[in-house]
């Protein structure tokens, strides 16, 4: 058995009601393997059975008081997975799926995707099994006061910075940080994801849509091709695929298909100009429902069904998937129906929202897959330019950051290939990027001895 087979053994063993943990490690780890051949410091110093330990993890009590007076009980998890590199970076999810296996994975991915990135940011993930949708804005308020009320003493701007993830976007920043603020008496960089009035950056909502168009324009050039007149799946509606869709628009495609966990909505004229407006105000306004787009525009809605049940069960063709909702949502079925449909290329704007069996699809097809961590890291990487922009107390333009955020996607890109080709995987952006994000991590793991 070799050393990584060992690692993953051992997770499987020890954390065998983490089905989402073990997935993450197992599909960082294998493509880890390269590395050990060349590195027999870290097999000495076993980084790699250090690297799948989390430095600590919190798990608290969340009561609070909804408009009624009746009092709920939600748990609260910090994940403080990995600072070699920088304080614990990583969103907070409040979602009812939420749970330490969850928390973990996405804690780990973070890891190597904050390396990526090219700025000092390490690993960390946090979140609650609450769920925002049907609370009004009081309840959501008293809730994130609540979570806060503990969360405080773990983090800080030069220990651990969280963000927003799924069900976690302005509104919920806003609560927070404001508690924070008032519990610590610190006006300070300690939540990314701000508004602009109080420390926020120009850019950070649009980054992680905007970051992984420009990271898959990229993957495109490769191959000589690019947006214009491409047909594209985008799969979610919430903060990434808002934005994914708009920079699609601006790059020349034509999103067809936008989602949420009701249902999803197929609109073969694009969602752009007007319907790309009301799409905005429905899910950050309305805070409504998908299928109210398809009722406006009359258009076809298959309620229970995913962007990829829709492809596989209709036989509808796209060149371009952008999986942005959540993890697991594209099966080996889906990959075969994209597959068959003559889809060039996969890049994910969720957090592993492809299964291991659809990855291998993806890649005995030759579609050109951009995994999360490189493809969705625009979103912390701006996180991380707001943190800047908040220790040197200035804001910068729009122009500024969104130039920054591209030169960093193109970096990101660029090093996954060298990295791939420099390891023997050449052209594999996969074990690229988790080889780039890792050798950094692991250098300045050894440099610290055995802590
Ligand atoms: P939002 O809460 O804004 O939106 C999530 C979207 O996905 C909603 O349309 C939601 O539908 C749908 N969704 C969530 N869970 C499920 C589910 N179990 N099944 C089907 N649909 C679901 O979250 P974000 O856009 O911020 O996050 C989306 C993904 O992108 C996540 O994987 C997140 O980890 C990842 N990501 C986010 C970053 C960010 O900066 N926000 C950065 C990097 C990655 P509904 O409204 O019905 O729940």
């Amino acid at each position: 058995m070799s050393v990584i087979e060992e690692v993953i053994a051992k997770v499987k063993e020890k954390d065998k009601d983490q089905p989402e943990f073990i997935q993450a490690v197992t599909e960082v780890m294998t493509t880890l393997e390269p590395t050990v051949e060349k590195h027999p410091e870290f097999v000495k110093a076993k980084i790699y059975e250090r690297i799948v330990e989390p430095d600590r993890v919190v798990i608290f009590r969340v009561p609070w008081e909804d408009d009624k007076g009746e009092i709920h009980v939600n748990r609260g998890f910090r994940v403080q997975f990995n600072n070699a590199i920088g304080p614990y970076k990583g969103g907070l999810r409040f979602h009812p799926s939420v749970n330490l296996g969850i928390i973990k994975f996405l804690g780990f991915e973070q890891i190597f995707k904050n390396s990526l990135t090219g700025l000092p940011m390490g690993g960390g993930k946090g979140g609650s099994d609450f769920e925002p949708k049907g609370k009004s804005d009081r309840e959501v308020m008293r809730f994130c006061y609540a979570f806060m009320r503990e969360l405080f003493r773990h983090i800080g701007p030069d220990t651990d910075v969280p963000a927003g993830d799924i069900g976690v976007g302005g509104r919920e920043i806003g609560y927070m940080y404001g508690y924070y603020k008032k519990i610590k008496n610190e006006h300070t960089g300690v939540l990314t994801g701000k508004g602009l009035e109080y420390g926020g950056s120009l850019i950070r909502p649009e980054a992680t849509g905007y970051g992984l168009v420009y990271f898959t324009a990229e993957m495109l050039a490769t191959k000589g091709m690019d947006f214009n007149g491409k047909v594209v799946a985008v799969s979610g509606s919430g903060n990434v695929a808002q934005y994914a869709i708009e920079k699609v628009n601006h790059m020349g495609g034509k999103v067809i298909f936008a989602s949420d966990s009701s249902g999803t909505v197929l609109d073969e004229e694009g969602i752009k100009g007007e319907k790309w407006e009301f799409l905005m105000w429905l899910k950050n306004e309305k805070r409504g429902r998908i299928r109210e787009y398809a009722e406006k525009y009359n258009l076809p809605y298959y309620e229970g069904k995913s962007v990829w049940d829709v492809i596989r069960d209709e036989g509808i063709k796209v060149d371009i998937a952008l999986p942005c909702a959540t993890q697991n949502e594209i099966h080996k079925d889906h990959a075969e129906a994209l597959a068959k449909n003559g889809c060039v290329a996969v890049a994910e704007g969720a957090n592993m929202p492809s299964t291991l069996d659809a990855i291998k699809v993806y890649k005995e097809n030759g579609i050109l897959f951009g995994p999360a961590k490189a493809a969705n890291a625009g979103g912390v990487a701006v996180s991380g330019l707001e943190m800047v922009q908040n220790s040197m107390r200035l804001s910068w333009t729009r122009e500024e950051v969104d130039r920054k955020l591209l030169e960093i996607m193109k970096n990101i890109h660029r090093t996954a290939l060298e990295a791939a080709k420099a390891y023997g995987v050449e052209g594999d952006l996969l074990a690229g990027a988790n080889i780039a994000g890792f050798l950094k991590v692991a250098r300045a793991m050894l440099a610290y001895g055995v802590v």
